[in-house]
C-alpha cells in the first residue's frame, strides 16, 4: 500500500494498515506532519462544533471521539512516546446578552440532538476556571470535548507506523498511475513509477492537485484558511485547564504552559500569510474572555489550509478505480476524525471492513452525458 501524504490522516491510515500486516510505504514531500496538521488547534470537539444539519458527519465525529482514549493508549504503546492527549472538557462562554441568547440556542440544539451539555452559572464557571473574565453572562460545559497536541500526535503516529514495519520516504508525488482500469502505483515528480497494489491519496487540500484522480474530486475540495497564535505562560500551566470557546475565538491549553489561540475561517485560496487584522481580532476576543492572555508570550503565529469540501464531510473510501482510495477533505475535523478514518480505511485495505457509502469520494461526480 502506498499512502500519499504524512499528515494526521495519512499516518492514521498507514498505522492501521500496518497493524493488519500490510506492507505500507508513506510518501511525503515535506516534513511529516508539517502540512495543515502542524497548524491544527487539536480540539476533539464533536459536541461544541456540532451542526444540526450535518447529522451524518456528527455521527462519524462522535464515533471517532469515543475511540480516542483507547486509540491514544494503543498509539502510545506502539510508538513509545506521548501525544499531548488532554481529557479536559470544554467551556463555551458568552460575554453579553446577544451572545448569551445565541449560546442558549446552541445548547438547546445540542440537547435535542442528545449530546451532553450543561448550562452553568457564570459564578460556577469561574469556580472551575478562576482566570475567566468577570461579567460573563452564560457558560455551557461540554464535558466530553477534549484536546490533543496534533504535532506530538503526528510524531507518535510516525513512530507507530515504523514500529509496525511501515516505511516513510521523502518524495513528491505527481499523480496516481492507472493501467487497464486498475491502480498500478504512483508517479513521482521525477517521472519514476513506484508500483503498488493499492494507493491511498491523503494529501490534505493538495490532493486535488494529484493527476489521475476521478473527475469531481478536485472540484469538491477547496482550501479554507485559518490563522492562529501559539502563546506561552512563562509561569507554567494553570491559567486555563479546559478548552475555552467564545463566539469569535477559542483557547486550547496544551497542558504545559502553552495555549493555542484561534482560529479565523477565511476563503482566500492557497494564501497562507498571517495578517495583523486577524491577530488583532483573535487577541482582542481572547483577552475579553481570559484577561491573563495579555501577559502571555507570543511564541508563533501561523496560518493553515483546512481541506474543505462541498458538504463539509470527508472524502473517504474507494474512488472508482480498482485499488485507489481517498482519505482527504476533513475540513475542520481532521484531528478529531483521525481514529475513525484510519480504522475504516485501514480495515477496508485489509479486506475486513467497508467504508460507509455516505462518505464516498464519488458522491460529487455528476454524470456528464
Ligand atoms: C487554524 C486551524 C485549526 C484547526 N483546528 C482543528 C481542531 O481543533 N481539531 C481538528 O480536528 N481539526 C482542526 N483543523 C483541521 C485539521 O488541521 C485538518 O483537517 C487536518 O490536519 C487534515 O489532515 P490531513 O492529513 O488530511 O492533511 P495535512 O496535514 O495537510 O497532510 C497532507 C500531507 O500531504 C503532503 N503532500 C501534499 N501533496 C503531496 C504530494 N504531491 N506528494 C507528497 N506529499 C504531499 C503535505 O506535505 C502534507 O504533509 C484545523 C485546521 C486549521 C487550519
Amino acid at each position: 500500500v502506498i499512502v500519499i501524504g504524512a499528515g494526521v490522516i495519512g499516518l492514521s491510515v498507514a498505522w492501521r494498515a500496518a497493524r493488519h500486516g500490510l506492507r505500507v510505504l508513506v510518501l511525503e514531500r515535506e516534513r511529516p506532519g508539517g502540512g495543515t496538521s502542524h497548524v491544527a488547534a487539536g480540539m476533539i470537539a464533536p459536541v461544541s462544533e456540532a451542526v444540526a444539519s450535518e447529522r451524518t458527519l456528527l455521527a462519524l465525529a462522535l464515533a471517532s471521539a469515543r475511540r480516542y482514549p483507547g486509540w491514544i493508549a494503543e498509539l502510545q504503546a506502539d510508538a513509545g512516546c506521548e501525544t499531548g492527549w488532554l481529557p479536559c472538557g470544554t467551556l463555551m462562554v458568552a460575554r453579553d446578552g446577544d451572545e448569551a441568547a445565541a449560546l442558549e440556542r446552541e445548547r438547546a440544539i445540542r440537547e435535542e440532538l442528545g449530546l451532553e451539555v450543561r448550562r452553568l452559572l457564570p459564578s460556577r464557571a469561574r469556580e472551575l476556571e478562576p482566570a475567566l473574565a468577570p461579567g460573563l453572562r452564560l457558560a455551557v460545559e461540554a464535558p466530553q470535548d477534549h484536546a490533543v497536541d496534533p504535532r506530538a500526535l503526528c510524531q507518535a503516529l510516525l513512530g507507530a507506523v515504523r514500529a509496525r514495519g511501515g516505511e516513510l520516504r521523502r518524495a513528491s508525488v505527481a499523480g496516481v498511475a492507472v493501467e487497464g482500469g486498475n491502480v498500478a502505483g504512483v508517479r513521482l515528480d521525477d517521472g519514476r513509477l513506484l508500483p503498488a497494489a493499492a494507493v491511498v491519496a491523503a494529501a490534505g487540500v493538495w490532493t486535488a492537485a494529484l493527476d489521475g484522480l476521478p473527475p469531481g474530486v478536485a472540484a469538491a475540495l477547496r482550501p479554507v484558511k485559518g490563522q492562529l497564535l501559539v502563546l506561552r505562560d512563562a509561569a507554567g500551566p494553570g491559567l486555563l485547564t479546559r478548552v475555552l470557546r467564545g463566539e469569535r475565538c477559542y483557547v486550547v491549553p496544551r497542558g504545559d504552559g502553552r495555549y493555542v489561540l484561534g482560529g479565523t475561517v477565511e476563503e482566500r485560496g492557497f494564501d497562507r500569510s498571517v495578517t495583523a487584522g486577524a491577530l488583532h481580532e483573535l487577541l482582542e476576543s481572547a483577552v475579553g474572555l481570559l484577561p491573563g492572555v495579555s501577559e502571555l508570550v507570543v511564541e508563533e503565529t501561523l496560518a493553515g489550509l483546512r481541506p474543505g469540501t462541498v458538504d463539509n464531510a470527508p472524502l473517504l473510501g474507494p474512488a472508482g478505480v480498482e485499488g485507489l482510495h481517498l482519505a482527504c477533505g476533513h475540513y475542520r475535523h481532521g484531528v478529531l476524525l483521525a481514529p475513525i478514518s484510519g480504522e475504516l480505511l485501514g480495515d477496508a485495505l485489509a479486506g475486513v471492513g467497508e467504508v460507509p457509502g455516505e462518505f464516498s469520494p464519488q458522491r460529487f461526480q455528476v454524470a456528464l452525458r
